[in-house]
């Protein structure tokens, strides 16, 4: 349940963001409305030899808010040293030892976790007899491979699951019970929040035996419902973070994520959204999580109309449209039980199935009502079927999937959720040719 993190660090360039495609692979087309989504997959769930593992290429957590005293790649070795189980040090075999390795190989050395040092871009038996100069950086045994063509990815592969930790007990969580992950930046009252859910009248509360080092897990029951807390506060207070406060915030966001149904994203109603929040939305939003966004500390902002507040922020992140907004004070106890509510009822929606009868008439009508067609073709339905939940994922077999615009996607999108509440879910929508169509 809590994977092992294999980080992966070196200067811009090196080759880093192809060898992270190359080892989660490429996943199917999903065919969605990623306004405001603009960058890399960075971070992905990854298997080799039964082992399973995430994956964080270091080098695309781009943020605004570095320190300017340190610099970046060194920031992200720092992150890799503090929170990877194994690190993957990626230098480039074309280009010999540099500065810039130099010093991260410097930071690296201190390590007493595994740290496999990936010489790129040899491509073939003369770059890989090079790269035996990355010896002089003192790092240990160098894995010549080729990011790009895959030469010797899964020998380094072994040696990555040879090197992961042994697989500890899972947490002991009640089977059925809905994880619920609270996440934002800091200071927006994650920490109080999860003090006032656990303070409710409703609630009775037990520890985890288990529980994970990067939060601190929390069962309560609500009437006949259990819920698992996943609090990520507690963990600012822990290292040395020191102006980088941004990259543990999101590496610990998406780590908590991993385990829960719904992420809570916490923000501030007096700061508004910031550019950390829409990137920790983005994050939940990529992985596939029921969401909510809660908007705390409203008592100090309480002259303000809920409904312009929850368009403005539903405006600056257009892509979690689906996430519903509500409007708490941790510290003055308001709104707490329909934060929890809304979040139960979002996780519900999270894994609610349509029966194939009933999509297929919805998208049959939807079709048959607005018609699409694109140099003279006519775009078709053929069947779909829901071949997953958690987030519920349609695939829709039509005639030619070239003609199937984005926005016409989404309309299907939207005449779904007109007839199913699918509030506070993403849906995954992917589209392929039929077969008979071939
Ligand atoms: P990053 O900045 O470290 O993430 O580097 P990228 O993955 O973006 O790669 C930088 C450049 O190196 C791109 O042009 C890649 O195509 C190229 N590259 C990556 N891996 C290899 C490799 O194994 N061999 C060669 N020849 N080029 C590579
Ligand atoms: P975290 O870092 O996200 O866990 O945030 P904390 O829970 O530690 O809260 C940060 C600060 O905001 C503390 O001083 C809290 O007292 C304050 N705070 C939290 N929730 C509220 C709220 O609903 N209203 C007001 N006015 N302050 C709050």
């Amino acid at each position: 349940m809590d994977k092992p993190l294999v980080a992966i660090v070196g200067r811009p360039n090196v080759g880093k963001s192809t060898l992270f495609n190359r080892i989660v692979g490429r996943r199917i087309a999903i065919v969605e409305d990623t306004a405001g989504i603009t960058r890399d997959r960075i971070y992905a769930e990854a298997e080799w030899n039964g082992r399973e593992f995430v994956m964080i290429d270091t080098g695309g957590i781009l943020l605004n808010e570095v320190d300017p005293l340190k610099n970046e790649v060194t920031i992200q070795a720092q992150v890799a040293l503090d929170e990877a189980d194994v690190i993957l040090f990626m230098v480039d075999a074309t280009t010999g030892v540099t500065p810039g390795d130099e010093d991260i190989a410097d930071q690296l050395r201190t390590s007493s976790k595994p740290v496999l040092l990936v010489a790129n871009k040899a491509d073939n038996d003369v770059r890989e007899q090079d790269a035996m100069e990355f010896f002089a950086l003192g790092v240990g045994d160098i894995h010549p491979l080729s990011a790009l063509n895959g030469r010797a990815v899964a020998d380094l592969l072994d040696e990555v699951v040879k090197a992961l930790p042994e697989e500890g007990k899972e947490p002991a969580y009640p089977e059925d019970a809905i994880r619920i992950a609270i996440i934002g930046r800091p200071n927006v009252g994650k920490s109080s929040l999860v003090n006032a859910i656990l303070g409710e009248k409703r609630a009775i509360v037990s520890d985890i035996p288990g529980t994970t080092r990067d939060a601190v897990d929390t069962v309560l029951r609500r009437g006949d419902d259990e819920i698992v807390l996943i609090d990520t506060a507690g963990i600012r207070k822990s290292g040395k973070i020191q102006g980088s406060v941004e990259y543990y915030t999101v590496l610990r966001a998406v780590r908590a994520m991993e385990r829960a149904d719904v992420a809570m994203i916490v923000i501030d109603a007096f700061d508004g959204l910031r550019d950390g929040d829409k990137r920790v939305a983005g994050f939940a939003h990529e992985a596939g999580r029921a969401c909510v966004i809660v908007v705390n500390k409203w008592d100090l902002c309480s002259e303000e109309d809920m409904r312009e507040f929850a368009e403005k922020v539903h405006k600056q992140i257009p892509f979690l449209d689906y996430a519903p907004v509500v409007f708490t004070s941790a510290v003055e106890g308001m709104g707490i039980t329909d934060a929890v509510d809304t979040a139960m009822d979002a996780a519900a929606n999270h894994a609610m199935r349509i029966s194939t009868g009933e999509l297929n008439r919805i998208l049959q009508d939807a079709v048959d009502e607005h018609p699409y067609s694109r140099k003279g073709k006519d775009f078709r339905v053929r069947y779909a079927t829901m071949s997953d939940v958690k987030p519920p994922t349609i695939v829709i077999f039509v005639n030619n999937p070239d003609l199937a615009h984005f926005s016409y996607v989404r309309y299907l999108e939207n005449r779904i959720r007109r007839e199913y509440s699918y509030e506070g879910t993403p849906l995954r929508l992917i589209i392929r040719r039929a077969k008979k169509e071939r």
